[in-house]
């Protein structure tokens, strides 16, 4: 039988209703004859709200134990999922990662997979069972539980149809696919059909959570493609990632809650050993022998103002907090790095950052601008429909 791989975001499980929603789809999927595999995410905002509750206890908290509170969301919906669906008379079985056999590095909060092993989830395939997994999450090899980065459901999603064979995987959201910026804020954003895994993957890179980097990454390693789908919408529509994707129409992706960092007369070395003690990933870090600058995508760092104050008091770092970037996206990418400039320069803003690359074009600016830049980049680079 077909092996269908199916990723169900936190805004399609978070209520009950929601849930018997996506349990009847997956029903529906099983008597169509194939061998089901659901990933799922915590119910609605339930990680946000976690993540609050830990920064009640600690500004800084252990990730460790940030780890240990955060993968409980990804527990609650695998197990009401898997209720929902034996409710039809389907049999169904929930895992969590660790049982899943979803191993991964010791960096807790932004683990990679290194290895999955899945061996429980096609026995109990082959018993005919629908098999719930928690997205999200895993085991690290020193058997700690670890989580993938925020919205790694995806990469688990990715990395077990990859395991298991499956040809496609269909990841399904609030929106139906992925568009050339974020619909919920650029007015004149379009549907794109296809991407290739390229092009996604700079996108994801670039700030667009529809999907996660290391998500792509694995289809494209695998050749598997991906299926963007909306859960409830009935529009039909979805965006498939693939290698010979055609042509896409280019696409324009903001990110915020960016900081810029200056460490003068910094020993490259004992900084980055810092930054990877303290589970950092810099971004476009440059030495030279005066001083290194980096950039961080703070968002996704828990504890960052603990490892703002140890940049600062430590190693004598100057931070400039709360700004973004916005990134164009395309093949033509490298010949539009003046067009960029341009467009930004006629909002009056200077950039405090800008790089060209073969996939992307992009600038850093003041955070409050964010908004406005992402929108001129896309009238003016990507254009109306
Ligand atoms: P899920 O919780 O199902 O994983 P996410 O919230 O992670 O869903 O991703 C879907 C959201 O991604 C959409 O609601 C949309 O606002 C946002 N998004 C950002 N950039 C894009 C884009 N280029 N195309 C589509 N959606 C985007
Ligand atoms: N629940 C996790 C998060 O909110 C993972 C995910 O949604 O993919 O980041
Ligand atoms: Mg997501």
């Amino acid at each position: 039988m077909p092996i269908v791989v199916q990723k169900y975001g936190g805004s399609s499980v978070a209520d009950v209703d929601k849930l018997q929603r996506v349990a009847e789809k997956v029903v529906a999927s099983k008597r169509a004859g194939n061998d089901v595999v659901v990933v799922v995410s915590a119910m609605g905002k339930t990680t946000d709200q976690l993540l609050a509750l830990a920064h009640q206890v600690d500004s800084s908290p252990p990730r460790r134990e940030l780890d240990m509170l955060v993968s409980t969301g990804e527990r609650v919906s695998m197990a009401l999922l898997s209720m929902a669906i034996q409710k039809h008379g389907v049999d169904a079985i929930s895992f969590t990662g660790s049982q899943s056999g979803i191993i991964t590095n010791d960096r807790h909060f932004d683990a990679r997979i290194i290895e999955v092993r899945p061996h429980r989830i096609e026995d109990e395939l082959a018993r005919g069972k629908v098999v719930i997994i928690a997205g999200f999450q895993g085991m690290s090899y020193k058997r700690e539980i670890t989580t993938l980065g925020r919205g790694g459901s995806d990469t688990t999603a990715l990395a077990m149809a990859a395991a298991l064979g499956a040809e496609h995987a269909e990841i399904y959201s609030d929106v139906d696919g992925v568009y050339s910026a974020d619909p919920r804020k650029v007015e004149g954003a379009r549907h794109l059909p296809e991407l290739t895994y390229d092009e996604m993957q700079a996108m994801a890179e670039a700030g667009a959570k529809v999907l996660h980097a290391q998500a792509v990454e694995a289809a494209r390693e695998a050749r598997i493609r991906i299926h963007a789908r909306s859960t409830f919408a009935t529009t039909g529509r979805e965006t498939v990632v693939r290698g010979d994707a055609g042509a896409a129409a280019g696409a324009v992706v903001g990110l915020d809650r960016l900081a810029q960092v200056r460490v003068p007369g910094a020993d490259p070395g004992a900084l980055l050993g810092f930054l990877q003690s303290a589970s950092v990933r810099p971004i476009q870090l440059v030495a030279d022998p005066s001083e290194v600058r980096f950039e961080v995508a703070t968002g996704a760092v828990p504890d960052w103002s603990g490892v703002r104050d140890a940049l600062e008091g430590t190693h004598g770092a100057e931070v400039a907090d709360g700004l973004g970037a916005a990134t164009y996206v395309g093949r033509e990418a490298a010949a539009k790095g003046a067009e960029v400039l341009a467009a930004v320069a006629e909002l009056g803003i200077r950039p405090r950052r800008v790089k060209v690359e073969a996939l992307s074009a992009g600038v850093v600016v003041d955070g409050d601008r964010l908004d406005e830049v992402v929108q001129a980049l896309h009238d003016r680079l990507v254009g109306p429909v």
